[in-house]
């Protein structure tokens, strides 16, 4: 059973067998369920500025 993934942008769910997988140089693998969410996450935009994202307006812990 695979567990479902979360866009570490945006915070949505990355649907089986859609989205993109990236892998970091530490092997650390981060989920986007859209090119979209990988341009802004590459950018180092902050998801909480995004209304179009469900983190949008989360308090920073
Ligand atoms: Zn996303």
């Amino acid at each position: 059973m695979v567990k479902q993934a979360k866009c570490v942008f945006c915070g949505g769910d990355v649907e089986p067998g859609t989205g993109l997988m990236y892998v970091m140089n530490d092997g650390t693998i981060l989920w986007f369920c859209s090119n979209k969410c990988f341009n802004n996450y590459r950018m180092k935009r902050d998801p909480r500025k995004y209304k179009w994202t469900l983190k949008y307006g989360q308090q920073t812990k």
